[in-house]
């Protein structure tokens, strides 16, 4: 067991650079600051920080902002974005590896077979929200603190959810491609188009993202629904006129669009399965920013190709990255990008300075804020406990190394 000032080795596992180099050409010199979070949650406050905020720090040449800070106070600090199979970077790294940080984007899936060949890891941190990507039954088990940097992106990612169900229902994508086609094909673009107004939405998990998708869609004048482990409180849900139902099978019967905004964890994994989605009107639209293990991949594609799902959209697969023939790239009418929502340069100057608090904080022996743990002592913690359950939902994500080693 190392001590308090002891060494210790930070690795650190972040998405490559941009394919025409770093830094690149910003489009604008600053960003908003913003006092608090919407619910008063007090932004990350680390002793300070060593990038601007606006900068692209979570690529390989970002290094979240951290080196000087790391290597100031003697730590190593190891960063690369290698992190799948049995030969990558990360695996060799691993091994006396004190931390590990990783995002969500470019996940460093922390398996129990992983964790194994780690004796001497104290803690995994997710510069992001979501440590899915860890099994946290292992972590539970090996006493290994597990924190995220909670709210830091929760706004981004409501904000891109409610684009992507302007540019599903709108039928978007097709009329820009028009454009680029030099086409005017007007009768073609508009053949899927409706309007939203007057629609009937239901999100999966009124949590951070969930609650500010409710409030973003209301001047819509759509109906408003909701499901959650924990009803909101009865003023909020007679403020925004939300109905809510008891479970997601209720919801998705209801709802014209539904929108998925809870963790992956055991009780969520492939809730989205066939069954399910049969249960949804034909014509429904999926916006899935929250996890891509939510949903049953060939289902969703299946949907789609019957014309039974309208269309599908998000920003998360699994594996991340998901092999260069995985169906979610060529289904019909889906509207993807990569896992990118919560990850524009506003929201990366949050948790870099989040990551940069939490590990201050461990460094100095002091608390981690409780809204940011996700496993402290052998159980889920904070945060953690109030929206995970325990195990694990990393099975399968050796299959990333499809990405770099399949013939394309
Ligand atoms: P919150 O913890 O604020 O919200 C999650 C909500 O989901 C909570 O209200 C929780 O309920 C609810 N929930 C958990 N399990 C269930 C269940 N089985 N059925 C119904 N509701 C459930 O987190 P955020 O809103 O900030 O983030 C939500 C998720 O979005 C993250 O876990 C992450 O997976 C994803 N995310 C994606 C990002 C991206 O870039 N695409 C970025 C950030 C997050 P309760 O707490 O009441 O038990």
């Amino acid at each position: 067991m190392k001590g308090p000032n002891e060494k210790r080795k930070i690795v650190c596992v972040l998405y490559d650079d941009p394919v025409e180099g770093y830094p690149p050409k910003y489009a604008r010199d600053s960003i908003p600051t913003l006092a608090a979070y919407p619910d008063g949650q007090l932004m990350p406050s680390p002793s300070g920080i060593d990038f601007s905020p606006g900068d692209l720090l979570g690529c390989v040449s970002g290094e979240l902002g951290l080196r000087s800070f790391l290597e100031e106070r003697g730590h190593k600090f190891v960063v690369m974005s290698d992190k799948d199979g049995a030969d990558s970077a990360f695996e060799k790294e691993l091994v006396d590896a004190d931390v590990v940080i990783s995002q969500p984007f470019w996940p460093a899936y922390l398996t129990s077979e992983r964790i194994a060949k780690a004796p001497e890891l104290k803690m995994a941190i997710t510069a992001g929200i979501g440590s899915d990507h860890v099994d946290l039954q292992a972590a539970i088990d090996k006493n290994i603190t597990v924190c995220e940097v909670t709210f830091c992106n929760s706004i981004s990612v409501s904000e891109h959810t409610v684009m992507m169900i302007l540019a599903l229902v709108r039928d978007y994508i097709p009329q820009y491609d028009w454009v680029i086609k030099g086409g005017w094909n007007i009768a073609d673009a508009v053949a899927r188009s409706y309007d939203v107004e007057g629609m009937s939405i239901g999100i999966l998990g009124a949590g951070r993202i969930g609650f500010a998708v409710l409030k973003r869609m209301k001047p819509f004048d759509v109906e408003l629904h909701y499901t959650d482990r924990h009803r909101l409180p009865a003023e909020v849900e007679k403020e925004f006129e939300l109905t809510f139902h008891e479970d997601v099978e209720s919801l998705v019967q209801a709802c014209d669009i539904v929108s998925i905004h809870c963790p992956l964890h055991p009780e969520t994994e492939h809730l989205f399965d066939q069954k399910l989605i049969s249960r949804m009107k034909r014509g429904s639209y999926i916006v899935n920013t929250a996890r891509g293990k939510i949903c049953d991949r060939d289902a969703v594609a299946k949907a789609l190709e019957t014309g039974h799902l309208a269309g599908y959209a998000g920003d998360v697969w699994f594996p991340q990255p998901p092999p260069r023939d995985h169906p979610w790239r060529r289904m019909p009418h889906h509207a993807m990008t990569p896992h990118t929502s919560g990850t524009s340069l506003t929201a990366q100057a949050r948790y870099a300075a989040g990551v940069r608090e939490i590990l201050e904080c461990w460094f100095d022996g002091k608390p981690i804020r409780d809204e940011y743990l996700i496993v402290q002592g052998g159980k889920l913690a904070g945060a953690g406990a109030h929206s995970y359950s325990e195990g694990d939902a990393t099975g399968g994500s050796d299959e990333a190394v499809q990405f770099k080693t399949k013939d394309q």
